[in-house]
């Protein structure tokens, strides 16, 4: 009895200790991020910097701006720090190859963060979304919202966009898109006008929204003078908001001329504020905190010799060895339950939104 008092005064002892100074120095976890420009991968790195910096570990967060040289610059300076693990998602998943070749020569370990990295076997972990099931919920948006604001049209009038091609996630998404779009293609209810499928025709290249707003400026008008485009298959927000611009360009979305369904990814705030608006359909939201904490959870294992979280030995081969993977389930996110799934969890505050 007398033990348990004490076994049980330690434990709070121990907790009140650890809350105060969690920093026992576990070492620097490197992580490298794409770029600033989205949304996304800011609270990326911010939530996993907190997280680490909670189990006692330091951080080194280095955002690539879209520069491959640079993120390769950013990775080998990590190596040379000796940082005792990289967390890295990936501008270009195939350049990495001799990087981590020096980091698996030194020890240091390798977490594949949302993007697979491909040609490597110096890959320890992958930590990413069902990025196959991202393409479905963003197709079965897309034929939902076409059914409720073109119900007299048939065929529906559709354009593809795929994300950038140097990114392993974008054929996954297109793949789960097509998996619900190419029987009503062959039904003949879609009818792709440009006859653009595939993702050697439909990249784009650094998912730059721009080169997305010029591809469908060139849609528009070499196909698209004397019908209408009911629908368009956009993988991510950045990409639909230049799609949404050139729509809006031509008069899409004002007198009898109704505005295209559009869908997304990554749930960022103008694109929400889209939604609402009504110029967007849908988007698909990936909750970042859970991402960063199955990350954190994977070095954690990793580093105190625990069972490492993985729920996919099967799906991501990258080229040289199937990464054993965490998938976490995305969101489909329309304006009848944003506020449900993206203000009651907490990710926005309302305001936000307004
Ligand atoms: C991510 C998406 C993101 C895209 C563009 C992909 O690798 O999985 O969430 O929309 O990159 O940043």
């Amino acid at each position: 009895m007398k033990l348990m008092h004490f076994a049980g005064a330690l434990a709070i002892g121990l907790g009140t200790f650890a809350a105060q100074a969690p920093a026992q120095d576990k070492g620097t976890i490197g992580i490298a991020m794409p770029t600033k420009s989205s949304a996304r991968w800011i609270a990326d790195g911010d939530n996993m910097v907190k997280l680490f910096q909670k189990e006692g570990y330091k951080t080194d967060l280095q955002y690539g701006e879209d520069d491959i040289p640079n993120q390769l610059a950013q990775i080998e300076n990590m190596i040379t720090k000796g940082d005792k693990v990289l967390v890295i998602a990936a501008i270009d998943g195939t350049t990495l190859s001799n990087a981590l070749d020096n980091a698996a020569a030194s020890g240091i370990k390798v977490i594949a963060y949302d993007r697979l990295i491909k040609d490597s076997p110096n890959v320890d972990y992958y930590a990413t979304f069902d990025n196959f099931k991202v393409g479905v919920l963003q197709a079965d948006s897309l034929v939902e919202g076409l059914k409720q604001r073109f119900p007299d049209v048939k065929p529906w009038n559709v354009e593809l966009f795929g994300g950038s091609p140097d990114d392993n996630n974008s054929y996954f998404f297109y793949n789960g898109a097509m998996s619900v779009l190419k029987p009503l293609i062959d039904k003949g209810d879609i009818k792709i006008v440009s006859g653009q499928m595939g993702m050697d025709k439909v990249g784009t290249l650094r998912w730059d929204g721009a080169v997305a707003q010029a591809r469908m400026d060139n849609l528009l008008s070499a196909y698209y003078t004397d019908k209408h485009v009911n629908g368009v298959l956009s993988p991510y927000d950045g990409l639909s908001i230049g799609i949404i611009s050139s729509l809006k360009g031509v008069g899409y979305g004002s007198g009898d001329l109704k505005m295209p369904i559009i869908t997304g990814q990554d749930a960022e705030v103008p694109s929400v504020k889209a939604i609402e608006r009504g110029d967007q359909y849908s988007t698909v939201f990936k909750d970042t905190r859970e991402l960063a904490a199955v990350t954190v959870k994977m070095v954690d294992a990793m580093e105190t010799g625990k069972d490492v979280p993985v729920n996919d030995t099967k799906t991501y081969n990258n080229g040289v060895k199937v990464v054993p993977s965490y998938l976490l389930p995305p969101k489909l996110v329309t304006k009848e339950n944003y506020s449900k799934v993206l203000v009651d969890s907490g990710y926005y505050k309302a305001d936000q939104l307004k």
